[in-house]
This record gives structure tokens, sequence and C-alpha cells, in this order.
């Protein structure tokens, strides 16, 4: 025997022996659990270096594909113990060494997780499935679901089947998140084993994925647009037109783009930076008007756009490179009509229209990404800003609550009306400590979510936090209608008159970006009313909203329910507010940018404001609520409360539940980007959601408290950008493609650089899209109702950017009719509206506000005569009549193009992933759950 051998042999007997003493009754059992963690890696090494080949291919495919970084690193740890770092980048080009060695460390951990165990089947229990789905839609473990895992296209059969080794990684690692919240939570067992998890997870993983269940609405279209272009390039390769290596090449560079969008390309953003597509002020600089303009060329960072970035420039070369394949092959067409009877030319034009629609739907996604970046990097400045007793509140209407008739149960929802309740995510320094607390005010009846009902809204909350301390606040929002107008910007003076709180700034985020936090309460909300009502509550109008509240408030939270009333109507007027995102409030008037920190601002006079004003009447109060810290003693001792870290009346800071469990995790921050992997991670369960943040934690209260001080370390997922001065640009860029072995980019590169001017972006290029007004013709009404009606009929929500698609097929309309699916969710939330309004309209008698839908003017007119005629209800009637004609579907000229998506977001029907996995759960729960 060689001495290897006689080593493995003496280690066998220890591990035996140790097992006799650790599982006296179940050492085999116990020996193939061991046995079973090993044989993953296992199965990558042994066999050939063309089964290694094969394997690396699809890991590299699945690794490009995927669209979260936790899956990625995940799909990593498949092969990262058993390949080296070399070898795996040489089928995943640029991949960091930190990545790597993430994956690494991650593949060692141990996991618990044995997804065959078999316990006792339990029978369907509603409680426990929605726990558990809200748990892992929570917006904190989404980036881990293997949602994003997609059957790419290969061209050979490979026997292993990645997707599935990744599903169950994930799986494994979700169920362990639960598990371990669940047990620093609650006291008693699991209320699902781990394979019912694990049945469930695959279930909802198999449902097909819609882009309305991604919220953001620009990364939905820029990822469809990806899809589309691969669509095209397979088209190409069925049709044989290029050979199989050219067109692997061609999705490997749009897979490439899509994740260098999706992940780093905003960590390369700077205020100031030498390359155009990184620099926000030359990026967000409104050409049109010099006080919302900043100079590149001038100031403390002057400096000029000599640079480009490799990975920019790759992005755009691939898309280049496809339009000029589409261009010629129509052009071949055009030059050879005997090629064919003329189909394929109609064909190959589609194409090159789909492909520029495309290029200008990934352009917006990168618009948008970096509009997200920009306001993040706001948002995180004032909070760091924030003195003693200042906070900053972000403002959010929840998705209206439709109790009782759970969606499960499929009952027409369709005309009920929900519940409307607001968030008012409270972030505060209190003696240097950050803490937070939510207001969250429920509305009686049914109320339309304008400033009307906002204004109130906010003197509320701002007086209570005045009875806390707080001394001075900034707020911050999305731009829905609600808060992005004159009317709400219009009425901030006479907030700080009426409340004695000073405001500082009012700041408006990029859709979809930096809510997390009230996001997250909104869930804390929803589930303690579920689970209300899954003790056997009814819950089907506001009072019983706000009881199931009441009975068990969510930690940090209050909770007040009532009405307003509006005593002055106001009637600011600002043009071009929808563009501004940043007023700053001074002496004389407000002063309105475009973003922070961009040019000097435009003021807008104090004496032209026309405030709204308005009374609040919330008889209702509970949970943590700031009177019951009224007076100086009190807010002495919340103070002393808030410095020792102890339990307090209003704050919340994370907590760990249990004593035993609660371990305190460091959290540094490092101001560079990170290239090593800390040593700390290995065990670590909850990886920061905010994009690019590489933080991860053991315990989710840590996690919690990272959010909370909103500092986060940034790593890239590919190796640190090369930076090419414009001389040396195209020779340096031929010596990196070498490397690269991808011809198709260095033509395409020196393609580019002959054209270069028209290339180049413009200064502005960032700015939103100015949205095209229009006036819905009676064709596309008609459609658009159609749609609607289909979505009541089979008492599920037509998905719009399925009805876009559907708009284009149809060939109908013609290309100026044609909507996208951000004009038509808008649609979709003002019909669902309009016929809630029409259903309730002979039984209520509460007053209805306008829909969102009539322009500034007409809702002006409407409020006046909403006042005068309210006793007697008759404009319902004259409301319901207008909309049949195509005239009431303009889009007001001040409301924010984001605003009719944002709509659709909130309302009653919307469909969300927690409600397409319930679904998913429902629809399938005899194969997941006992029949018993
Ligand atoms: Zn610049
Ligand atoms: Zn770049
Ligand atoms: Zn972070």
């Amino acid at each position: 025997m060689t001495t290897k051998e006689r080593k493995a042999s003496a280690a066998r007997h220890l591990i035996e022996s140790i097992l006799a003493v650790m599982v006296p009754d179940g050492t085999e059992e116990f020996k193939q659990m061991v046995q079973k963690k090993f044989q993953l890696v296992d199965s990558w090494t042994t066999g050939s270096s063309e089964d290694l080949n094969a394997i690396m291919n699809e890991v590299s495919a699945q690794y490009m594909s995927s669209e979260s970084r936790v899956n990625r690193i995940l799909i990593l740890s498949l092969v990262a113990n058993s390949v080296s770092y070399l070898k795996v980048e040489q089928y995943i080009p640029g991949l960091s060494a930190y990545m790597y060695n993430k994956a690494k460390k991650f593949a060692r951990r141990n996991r618990n997780t044995d997804l065959t165990e078999t316990k006792t089947v339990v029978k369907y229990n509603k409680e426990a499935v929605e726990s558990f789905v809200d748990f892992i839609t929570s917006p904190v473990v989404m980036v881990g679901l293997p949602y994003g895992v997609r059957n790419v296209k290969l061209s050979d059969g490979s026997k292993i089947e990645i997707p599935n080794s990744i599903r169950q990684q994930s799986a494994k690692e979700i169920i362990e998140m639960y598990k371990s919240v669940w047990e620093d939570n609650n006291e008693s067992d699991l209320p699902l084993g781990t394979s019912t998890m694990y049945k469930i997870l695959s279930h909802c993983t198999a449902t097909k994925r819609e882009s309305t269940t991604c919220v953001d609405y620009f990364i939905a279209t820029g990822m469809e647009s990806f899809d589309g272009l691969h669509q095209i390039v397979d088209y190409w390769n069925d049709l044989s037109l290029f050979d199989a290596e050219v067109t692997k090449q061609m999705k490997d560079e749009l897979f490439y783009a899509a994740q260098y969008l999706r992940t780093d390309y905003r960590l390369h953003i700077k205020n100031s930076s030498r390359i155009s597509d990184h620099c926000a002020i030359f990026s967000l600089s409104d050409t049109s008007n010099g006080k919302l303009s900043e100079t590149c060329t001038q100031g403390p960072e002057k400096h000029f756009h000599d640079l480009r970035c490799d990975r920019c420039e790759r992005t755009n070369a691939i898309l280049d490179k496809i339009e000029t394949h589409a261009k010629e092959f129509v052009a071949e067409e055009e030059a050879d009509p005997t090629l064919a009877d003329g189909s394929m030319l109609i064909k190959h034009k589609e194409e090159l229209d789909l492909i520029r629609k495309y290029k200008k739907g990934i352009l917006e996604m990168k618009k948008h990404l970096l509009r997200a970046a920009v306001t993040n990097k706001e948002r995180q400045t004032i909070t760091e800003e924030l003195k003693d007793n200042e906070a900053l509140i972000t403002l959010d209407f929840a998705q209206k609550f439709l109790p009782k008739w759970h969606r499960e149960k499929q009952v027409d929802y369709f005309g009920k009306k929900g519940i409307s309740y607001h968030i008012a995510h409270t972030s505060a320094n209190v003696s240097g400590v950050p803490v937070q607390h939510s207001f969250v005010h429920i509305y009686e009846g049914s109320v339309t979510q304008d400033s009307r009902l906002v204004v109130p809204t906010i003197a509320h909350f701002l007086k209570e936090l005045k009875k806390v301390g707080v001394t001075k606040v900034h707020l911050r929002s999305d731009n829905a209608g609600a808060y992005h107008s004159a009317a709400t910007l219009g009425s901030l003076y006479w907030l700080m008159e009426e409340t004695k709180m000073s405001i500082e700034s009012y700041s408006f985020s990029e859709s979809q970006n930096g809510k997390s936090s009230s996001d997250r309460d909104a869930n804390r909300v929803k589930r303690r009313v579920k689970e209300y009502i899954n003790k056997g509550n009814d819950v089907t109008t506001s009072s019983q909203f706000f009881d199931a509240l009441k009975a068990n408030p969510p930690n940090g939270i209050s909770v007040y329910h009532g009405k307003v009333t509006i005593t002055d109507e106001g009637a600011t007027q600002w043009k071009g507010v929808s563009n501004l995102n940043y007023f700053t409030i001074e002496q004389k008037g407000i002063r309105a940018r475009r973003y922070r920190n961009i040019g000097e601002g435009v003021l807008f006079e104090k004496k032209h404001l026309k405030p709204i004003k308005g009374v609040d009447e919330f008889a209702d109060e509970a949970g943590f609520l700031a009177s019951n810290i009224d007076s100086d003693a009190m807010r002495k001792a919340e103070r002393e409360a808030v410095e020792k870290g102890l339990q307090t009346k209003f704050w919340y800071t994370p907590k760990c539940a249990k004593k035993s469990n609660c371990l305190k995790e460091p959290d540094e921050v490092s101001t560079t980007i990170v290239e090593d992997v800390p040593s700390n991670v290995i065990g670590d369960l909850y990886s920061c959601p905010e994009p690019g943040c590489s933080s991860t934690f053991l315990k989710f209260f840590n996690l919690e408290k990272h959010i909370l001080r909103g500092k986060h370390n940034i790593a890239p997922e590919r190796m640190t950008e090369r930076d090419y001065a414009l001389n040396y640009f195209a020779r340096r860029l031929e010596d990196a493609n070498a490397a690269d072995s991808c011809p198709i980019v260095s033509t395409a590169v020196k393609q580019m650089k002959e054209t270069t001017p028209d290339g180049k972006l413009l200064e502005g290029w960032a700015l939103p899209t100015k949205a095209v007004r229009k006036t819905f013709g009676k064709e596309v009404v008609k459609f658009l109702v159609e749609c609607f009606d289909q979505g009541v009929k089979n008492k599920k929500p037509m998905n719009p950017f399925a009805v876009e698609k559907m708009m284009r097929d149809s060939k109908k309309f013609n290309v100026n009719d044609l909507l996208d699916g951000r004009q038509i969710a808008g649609f979709f939330s003002r019909e669902a509206d309009k016929r809630r309004h029409a259903a309730t309209s002979t039984s209520s008698a509460t007053s209805v506000a306008p829909s969102a839908a009539v322009t500034q003017q007409k809702k002006q007119k409407h409020r006046r005569s909403l006042r005068t005629r309210s006793h007697h209800g008759k404009h319902r009637r004259r409301h319901a009549e207008v909309a049949n004609t195509g005239e009431d579907y303009s889009i007001s000229e001040e409301e924010h193009p984001d605003a009719g998506w944002i709509r659709f977001l909130k309302i009653e029907e919307f469909w969300d992933l927690s409600d397409e996995f319930y679904s998913a759960t429902f629809e399938n729960r005899d194969t997941i759950f006992s029949q018993k």
C-alpha cells in the first residue's frame, strides 16, 4: 500500500469511530448525509476534460444569464472549489478574484438543510404558507431566489442539469435563512417541514416570469429588450446566416452587456468623471436652462471627457453590431429581389425596427440606472448629514389592501374597494444613534391618493414628530402624482407654519429606488393584518384594519385611523415641476434643481404659492405613539434609552428577539472598492440587497442595522475597469480583446472609431426622456378596455407588457398610436378606479374625488364642482359618462411620466410576486400537502 492509501484507510477508521460516538444508532444514514455534501463537487471533477468543458460552458452560460449577485455566487460555488481561478476565468472572462473567492467560501459553508427529509406530511396550512411566501418575497431575501435561473439555449445537450443544481442550492439557502429567522424570533417549531418548503419553492420558481412582477419598469423593459435581441440572434442562427461560433460570441456579448448594466455600471457613476458615460454632472445637466446645469470644465473638479470605459464601449459595440447585421440583411434582400418571394425582406425590416426599439429600451435602462445611482447617493448624503434630532422621512402609499377576499379564492375582486394606507418611514439621528419609526395612516372610506390627502397627513405626523423632539426634517418620495406636484410642494411653507417643524428639503428618488425601508414596513403591517384574519377575524373595513394592528402593533410603528378635511383647495401653478427633483426651502422661496448640486437652481417665490390647507382627524391611534413621550422628562428618558441601546417607547432599532442568539457582527465599511473577501464572511447567510454592496451577515437583525445605517461596501463582480485615453483607445482595446478572443467586438470598435462623432453622448443624455403626451384614439381605448375586460374575466389583470406586444402584433394600429407598458399600466389603473367609482356611486354617499387621469385644469374645475355640489353626488355619473369618449385619457402636462406606472402598482388588482407565488402554491396544494 502506498502512504496515501494507508492514510486514507486510517482516516476512514477515524471517521467511522467518530460517527459511532456522535450518532450511535444512525451511523449509516449520517454517513450518507455527510457524503452527500461532497458529491456535488465530486461530480464536477471526475470524468474527462471534455466533460469539464461542457460543464464549464453551462456554468458560464448560467452565470452570464443570472440576474442576481447571490445567484451568481451560488453558481460559481458549484465549481469554485474544484476548478482553479484561472480556469474559471477562461470561461467567464474578466471574473474578479473577489467573486471567485467569495464563491469558494460560500461553497465551504456548512449547511444543515437536507431537502430529502421525510417529515410527516402536513395539511394545507394557509397561515404557514403566507408566512413563508412573505419571507421569500421580502426585499431582503428576494435576491437569492432561484427565479432568475434560465433555460439557456446551448448547442449541445449536456448531461448534467445545472439549472436543477442551482435551484437546489438556492432552495437550501432560502430554507436555511427562513429557519434561522424563525428560530431567532419565535418560540414555536417551524410551521412547515423542510421538504414542504422545498416543494413550495419549486412550484413557485416554475411559475412563468412576468414583467409586472418586476416592479421596476425600466429594468423590466431593458431586460425584455435583451431577451428580444437574443431571439433575433437565435433566429439568424436557425437560418444559418452565421456559423455557430459567431452566434455564440454575439450571445455572450449580450449576456455580458446585460450583466454589466445590471451590476457594476452603477458602481462606476461618479459626480464628475472623465468618462462621459459615468459623469453625473455631464449626463444630468439641462442644457436648456443654465441654472439647471453645471459645466465640467470649470470649478474645483474641472475635467474633460477624454477617457472611455471599455465595458461601456463593449456594450455599445454589440448593440451596434446587431443593428449593422440587420441593415446588411435588409440591403441584401433589397439588392437582389430574386433571392426569395420578398417575405424575407419584410421579416428583416421588422427585425431592424425591433432592434432599434430594443436598443432604445436598453439605453433607457442605462439612463435609469445612472439616475438611480445619483439619487441613491443623494439619499445617502442626507442621511449622513443628519444632525442630532433631525430626520429623513420617506413617504409612500402602500398597495391598497384587499382583505377577506383573498386572491387565492379566485373571487371577483375587480370593482371591490381596497383600504388605503400611507406609510411615512422616518430615520433619524438621536444623540448620534440611527433610529427609525414608521407612521401608518389608515383612511376611512374611499379616498383618492392625491395632494389633498397627503398634505394634511404630513401635517399630522410632523406634529407627532415634534413631540418626540425632532426639530428638522427632509422629505422624500417617489414620483407619484400625490407627491410630485405643484399642489404638494406649494404647501410646504404652510406645513412649516402649521406644525412648527422646519422642513429643509423635499427630494424625489428615481422610480422604485430607495424605498426598501417603507416597503419593508408595509410588509410588516400586511403580515400582522393577515395573521389577525387567520385567527378568524374579519377585515373588510378600515376600522377593522386598524383593530388588527391595534391588537398586535409591529415594533416602532404608530398607527392612526381617520380622515382629513380640506379647508383650502390651494391653487399653486408651477410649470415644469415634474422635471425638477430636488427642492430646498429658503427664506424667500423654494429653490429647485433637477438633481442635488447641479446648477444654482431656480427660485420659485413664496408669494406665488397657494397652499392646500386641511384638518386632520385621526381619532383612533395605537402602537408606539409619540404622545407617550410628550414631556421633557419623557423625552430625556427616551434619549437615554436610545443611547444605552435599551427598549424605547417610540423609536425602533433592529434587535434580536432571543437573548441567547444575539451575536453582534462588525459592520465595517470601506470607502474604496473592495477587492478582497473579508475573512468573516464564510458562514454568512444574509446579503445586503443594495446593488453592488458586498456586506453579508449571519444574523438578520445585523443586516437590518446595516441597511438602516445606509453605508455600503462596494465590490465589483468583474475586474477593475480599464479606462482608456481616447487616443490610445483603439489600440489598447484591441490588446484586451486578444485576450478575450472576441474578434467581433474589436471589429465593431474599429468601425465605431471610423464613424465616431454621432456615437458620442450629449450633455444631459441621462435626463428622463420627455414623455409624449397624447390623447388616446377611440380604437386604442376600445382595444385597451377589451384587454381590461379580459383581465376581469380571467380574474387576473393582463400584463401591460403582454398588451403592448399584442398591440404591436395585431397590426391594427399605426406606429404613432402604439403605447408602451407604462402607458398601458396607467390606463389600467384609471380604468379600475373608474369602474370602482361607478360600481359604488349608487350605494355610498361619501365624497368621490376626481380620477387622476383628468388634466390639471379639469381637476381644478372638478374640485370646484365637488365643493359646490357635494350634497347631491350627481358629479359621479358625469364622471362615468365622460370616460366613454377618448378625451378622458390625455395625461396632465405636469404629471411625472412615471406616475401612471406607480399608480398601477398601488391598485388593488395589481399582482405582485407574492400573489403569483400564493396562487402557484394554492393551485398545487394537493401535491405539496396531504389531502387529509
Ligand atoms: Zn464631466
Ligand atoms: Zn462604463
Ligand atoms: Zn449594504
